[in-house]
């Protein structure tokens, strides 16, 4: 068996002191400049005569920059500028290939040093060094930057593998060290002989097919309730206020939307690496929903009546449409992506499935009806069958993805045909 590696990032809180601040802060907004110099230079020469700039060529005059010291950009790493310049090719391969596939394209745009947070060093070793408390005499760990110094690192857990690259990442006001590392994936897990087919809900996170009830997250809503209340707050200033113009009322104002934004996100991530671990040890093959990404930020469009003027018609917006839909699609997202990494290093399979009618589906005589559910009961109005309508749904999720049901009405693989 050969071991695969995967990338692991661990994320620290950095401990800066004073003048290490202000270093990381100029060394940000210098690569920021850098970035926003290699932007206009391919917009400058795309427009006079439509010449495309290659990263290889703003890459070679690196050198010159860095020796014209002026701007200050001789200070920091050769090898973090470089990777500044591929951010920004990689965010020009994204416009062009949504050219390509007839999308909206979005010209890259010029960022604000406000709103650059971060800065990658590809190669530890090379402009940075990771100094790992283990192997410090004082047992701190830290990190030492090109043209920022030795930092401390708050290290609360281990690392796993060999450090490949480190950023460096402005969230806030505090200061965060990511380290990707590689390490060996870890093995297949022995099987369980299960499957199942799981359904996204809005009253409950997820249903299996044997209708267990994953919950949504608890914490979650009391943060959810603060952000709300914290945007109503926010919203009483004006929007496109100057931010040297802001009031110190304004700036708590926006932080806080920020600093829930941010935690609502970490309690939401991590739940999804627990519901997926949970799955995986449970079941070895697991049918999904395909979920439309692209559609998904589009709220339903108002339908106005014909007969009367100024009247709307329903337009099939119900619970699970408008903002709060859009928010549930990027958590499930987000959920599907990590359980099918994590699914594919345990030897599982995720099997996403088209999900049109599957919870108005009788999964006893198959009619297709959207009057058998009403709200969380499903009601078959052909065979009068009775049941959870999420778990209808994950029952024909399951069906869909090809797993065959055994008399509980469970999947199981043992009797499923060949995946
Ligand atoms: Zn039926």
């Amino acid at each position: 068996m050969t071991t695969e590696t995967i990338v692991k990032a661990f994320k620290f809180r950095l401990r800066p002191n004073r003048s290490q601040r202000r270093m990381l802060a100029a060394c940000l907004s210098d690569h920021c400049d850098l970035y926003n110099a290699a932007l206009e230079e391919r917009r400058t020469a795309w427009s006079a005569s439509r010449v495309p700039v290659r990263y290889t060529q703003q890459s070679a005059q690196l050198k010159a920059i860095r020796h014209d010291d002026s701007g200050g950009q001789g200070r920091w790493s050769f090898s973090s500028q470089q990777a500044t310049l591929r951010r920004l090719n990689r965010a020009f391969e994204a416009f062009f290939r949504r050219i390509r596939g007839g999308q909206e394209p979005g010209y890259p745009r010029f960022r604000s040093r406000h709103r650059f947070d971060s800065v990658t060093w590809p190669k530890d070793g090379d402009g940075c060094k990771w100094i790992d408390g283990d192997s410090a005499s004082d047992g701190i760990s830290r990190v030492r930057l090109q043209g920022v110094g030795t930092v401390r690192v708050h290290r609360h857990r281990s690392i796993e593998g060999i450090v490949k690259t480190i950023t460096v990442k402005r969230e806030g006001p505090k200061w965060f060290l990511v380290l990707a590392c590689e390490t060996d994936a870890p093995g297949e897990q022995p099987k369980t002989g299960r499957a199942t087919g799981i359904d996204m809900g809005v009253t409950h996170f997820a249903t299996t097919a044997d209708g267990e009830h994953i919950a949504n997250i608890a914490p979650l809503k009391t943060n959810e309730g603060r952000l709300a209340r914290a945007q109503r707050d926010l919203a009483r200033y004006p929007k496109n206020r100057k931010r040297e113009d802001r009031s110190t009322r304004h700036w708590q104002a926006a932080r806080k939307v920020a600093k829930l934004h941010r935690k609502i996100a970490a309690q939401r991530r991590d739940y999804a690496h627990k519901t997926a671990n949970a799955l995986i040890e449970r079941f070895d093959v697991i049918a999904v929903e395909k979920l439309n990404i692209t559609g998904m930020t589009k709220a339903p469009a108002p339908r106005p009546d014909p007969e009367r003027p100024g009247v709307w018609l329903p337009n099939g917006a119900n619970a699970k449409a408008g903002l709060n839909k859009r928010i549930l699609d990027a958590a499930w997202g987000q959920f599907i992506d990590i359980l099918t990494v994590k699914a594919a290093w345990a030897g599982r399979e995720v099997i996403a499935v088209d999900p049109r009618n599957t919870s108005r589906t009788c999964t006893e005589c198959g009619h297709c009806d959207p009057d058998n559910r009403d709200r969380e009961d499903f009601h078959c109005t052909a065979c009068g069958y009775n049941d959870h309508a999420d778990r209808v749904g994950a029952v024909n999720i399951a069906s869909r993805a090809g797993l065959v049901l055994d008399g509980d009405g469970r999947p199981s693989t043992s009797e499923a045909p060949q995946l």
